[in-house]
């Protein structure tokens, strides 16, 4: 049994508790984005009641009621993290935005034969932006190799890692494979060499907390969205001494300090990088998330996750051909797999017709895919509101279809 109630939690999330042709929705397909408590929509729902205006302009109370929960949002993002300066945490569109934001403030620091290390299990949000910026600099994007199981080559990234090394980007936890990367030793080691490191936290978040000082790293990113917040925001965490240095994204209002036709000076941080109306009822519904996941018991919560992971594992052999791909012995509740003689995008229709909602295709990850000989695989990702129950639904699932259609 679950070491904390996660039928009380599901109450939490009204859209778990329908029907998807005339079957209990089993919703698997959380690594792709997550559901939202009552607790966001009730708080994004106030802020729209009751205080929303523009953020920053302070002539106003409805806009100093809005300014307030917009940075108290921010603040509640920094403890998160525990990152040690509020103006550390800039709002992004997502993880996307994030990395194309560092990408392209650090293109000044890049020269040719420059390398940046990235690793073969990145999700194409951290693989294309270092590729655009490394068409402009000459620099150069390196994959760290991955093993069979699906866990980061060590040895190719210490083979790989030179005095040429200027940028370590690498995920904390790969969406495809589920593994978590041992990402406090790669920056340790990437730190003495002078190399900056970028994190992408996107599959993290939804299941750990990440201390970004005990780890050190210069960038953190992660998605609202995929941590059971809104749509539409992110995070980036960026050491004040970099950010402080490194040039705007976009240009316009909110960014600057002063403009003339002779002269543009930015604004302090964050706000340097935050042009233009943000996204303030999604930042208010961001902090909500955090604070809705703070009030519950993280190590339970891990311990049920890891249970349901367990389960899924064990219940493998019984779907004739199944085959898993990601077996690390450090992963997230993320289980990619095939079976042979069908074919992923038919599995995810299949599952559908029975309620279950899963991710099928390349997962925005198609070097992994290349690497693995696979033009996709099947993925159900879990999170803390699935049962063992619907880990259970989900094998009889494939069972069903294995005898039918394989
Ligand atoms: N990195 C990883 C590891 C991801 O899983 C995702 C989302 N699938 C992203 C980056 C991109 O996130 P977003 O689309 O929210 O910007």
């Amino acid at each position: 049994s679950l070491a904390f109630d996660v039928h009380a939690i599901r109450r939490d999330f009204p859209i778990l508790n329908q029907e998807i042709n005339g079957k209990p929705l089993v919703y698997l397909d959380n690594g792709a984005s997550a559901q939202k408590p009552l607790a966001v929509l009730d708080a994004m729902d106030r802020y729209y009641r009751e205080m929303h205006s523009n953020v920053h302009r302070g002539a106003h109370t409805l806009g100093d009621r809005a300014t307030a929960a917009f940075e108290g949002a921010r603040e509640t993002v920094r403890k998160f993290l525990n990152a040690p300066e509020t103006r550390e945490i800039l709002w992004t569109r997502g993880t996307t935005e994030a990395i194309n934001l560092v990408a392209n403030g650090l293109a000044p620091r890049l020269n040719a034969g420059d390398e940046i290390l990235v690793s073969h299990m990145e999700h194409h949000a951290n693989i294309v932006p270092w590729q655009m910026v490394a068409e402009r600099t000459g620099a150069k994007v390196i994959p760290i190799q991955v093993t069979p199981d699906g866990d980061l080559d060590l040895d190719s990234f210490n083979s790989l890692l030179n005095d040429r090394t200027r940028i370590l980007a690498i995920t904390h936890v790969s969406n495809v494979l589920g593994t978590i990367n041992p990402i406090a030793s790669l920056i340790e080691q990437a730190k003495k060499q002078g190399v900056l490191t970028l994190i992408d936290g996107a599959q993290a978040v939804p299941h750990f907390q990440p201390d970004v000082q005990a780890l050190g790293c210069d960038f953190y990113a992660f998605s609202s969205h995929k941590l059971f917040g809104p749509t539409g925001i992110g995070v980036l965490y960026g050491r004040a001494e970099l950010l402080e240095e490194m040039p705007p994204y976009q240009g316009g209002g909110e960014m600057i300090e002063r403009v003339s036709f002779e002269r543009t000076t930015w604004n302090v941080l964050p706000y340097k990088f935050e042009a233009g109306t943000p996204a303030i009822a999604e930042a208010v519904g961001l902090g909500a998330a955090i604070e809705y996941l703070n009030a519950l018991d993280r190590k339970a919560m891990e311990a049920a996750e890891n249970t349901l992971l367990k389960r899924a594992n064990e219940l493998v052999d019984t779907v004739p051909g199944m085959e898993v791909i990601g077996t690390s012995r450090h992963k997230v509740p993320v289980m990619s797999f095939k079976i042979s003689g069908l074919h992923p995008s038919d599995l995810g229709t299949l599952l559908d017709q029975q309620g279950i909602a899963i991710r099928t295709g390349h997962h925005c990850a198609m070097p992994l895919m290349d690497f693995y000989g696979v033009p996709g695989t099947a993925r159900a990702s879990f999170a803390f509101y699935n049962t063992l129950d619907e880990v259970e639904t989900l094998f009889a699932g494939l069972q069903k279809i294995q005898r039918l259609f394989a």
